[in-house]
């Protein structure tokens, strides 16, 4: 056994009815959840550590984000998306080199570890500093890559690079271990066109694949895609074959009832983003609804400029509450749907089947979370202090396939003051004259 975990409380998906509090992980797996008296012996692990007023959970998956934008973040509030995308965020990351995008997804990586997430879906740009990053962390992650680059200037241009992806799909799917994924990115119904959206589809049905994608994140959207196509972006992106591979959507806010159909026959699991839904008054996704139609919904926080961080406890928080006020029912969203969306179901999302829970056999992706603090006590019931009472600087120590990434706080895998010193100077020289 490598590492024991004993005295510990259990949460989320796994421990349901277990009486258990502890946990052995053997080659990265989950070897062993019960009581501590038994098979288990202390003497025969390389590791114990004493989970005492401690909760043993999942590790998070946030299923959207774009993690080098932790580099923008605070730049740029209170604007609607279309004149806070075009005005103001493509003119900057049109600045971006390798060296920005490996330290702003540090950075990003730094922040979600501590805030216990241990897998993630990006979508950026210079995708090779992203998985470098990844590669180095030790966190496991869905990365997509654009077949088209849009260069945006007083006239966009759009260049192929598929030929990119293919490379990208051979240089990183399935490597660190596994833990490494390589989806497609098709950024959007509004920016991709008919043609364009067949052939992403038709290359990542090449490559055996998945896709991320945002749809429908505003009214405008729906509007324009019926102008333009005579049928919302959810169709669109049906009738040229995107939803034929496995597909995280991200947002969909402005869902009719035909998208929700299109999207529960075919299987996308969708990526709620409340926070920046919120924060770029785009709406609220009716996720009750979805989730009644047994659609695999999934929680995100987007990039880091429009939530502006990336604390998945702060998004399930949020999740939680603002469908039960807006529907005027406490009973939708109970902390057991949010933390299996959270992790669980994020999981499958992002196509790691065998991780997400805590059960035997699965990868030991967990995280142990804090309870010895007064706004967690008394802790009464486990799962709705994580949901409603907890803060993402609870989070103690963070494990991903075995291995610890976070221990009483302190990055195993990341030069913290290094990270942040280095992402400073990236973002001065990129928003210099902004
Ligand atoms: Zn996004």
């Amino acid at each position: 056994m490598d590492i024991l975990i004993k005295n510990v409380t259990l949460a989320g998906p796994g421990s349901e009815k277990s009486d258990a509090d502890t946990i052995g992980i053997d080659r990265g797996r989950i070897a062993y959840v019960g009581k501590y008296e038994g098979k288990i012996r202390e003497n025969g692990a390389d590791k114990v550590i004493d989970g005492r007023n401690m909760i043993a959970m999942p590790g998070l998956a946030n299923c959207h984000t774009h993690c080098a934008m932790t580099l923008f973040r605070n730049y740029a509030n209170d604007l609607a998306l279309e004149e806070w995308l075009f005005t103001k965020i493509f003119p900057v990351e049109q600045k971006l080199t390798y060296d920005d995008v490996y330290w702003g997804t540090m950075l990003g990586i730094a922040e979600m570890i501590k805030s216990g997430t241990t897998s993630f879906a990006d979508m950026y740009l210079i995708m090779d500093a992203v998985a470098q990053a990844v590669s180095e962390t030790g966190i496991r992650a869905n990365l997509s890559v654009s077949p088209l680059r849009f260069e945006t200037g007083n006239e966009m241009k759009v260049i192929d690079e598929s030929d990119i992806c293919v490379r990208y799909h051979r240089d990183w799917h399935n490597s660190s271990d596994g833990k490494i994924k390589v989806y497609l990115e098709v950024h959007s119904a509004y920016l991709f066109n008919e043609q364009q959206l067949k052939d992403a589809a038709m290359l990542a049905k090449q490559l055996n694949t998945g896709i991320q994608i945002h749809i429908l994140e505003t009214v405008t959207e729906r509007r324009e895609s019926i102008e333009r196509y005579g049928m919302s972006s959810a169709e669109i992106c049906h009738k040229c074959g995107i939803f034929d591979v496995p597909t995280i959507a991200a947002h969909c806010v402005h869902l009719s009832e035909t998208d929700m159909e299109i999207f529960r026959e075919k299987g996308v699991s969708i990526a709620h983003n409340p926070t920046s839904n919120l924060k770029l008054g785009s709406g609220i996704a009716n996720v009750k609804e979805l989730l009644d139609r047994n659609i695999n919904v999934v929680i995100g926080t987007d990039g880091a400029a429009s939530n502006n961080n990336l604390n998945m406890f702060e998004e399930m928080h949020i999740a939680a509450l603002i469908h039960k006020g807006n529907l005027m029912d406490p009973r939708v969203m109970d902390a057991h749907t949010v933390l299996n969306m959270a992790t669980a179901s994020g999981y499958r999302a992002l196509g790691f089947d065998d991780a997400g829970s805590i059960k035997e056999g699965m990868k030991a992706d967990i995280i142990l979370v804090n309870t010895d603090s007064v706004h967690m006590w008394p802790l009464n019931d486990p799962a709705a202090a994580l949901v409603y009472s907890v803060q993402g600087s609870d989070v103690d120590t963070v494990i991903v396939e075995g291995k610890i990434l976070m221990e009483n706080r302190e990055l195993k895998t990341i030069d913290e003051e290094k990270v942040k010193f280095e992402a400073k100077r990236c973002a001065e020289r990129l928003l210099e004259g902004m």
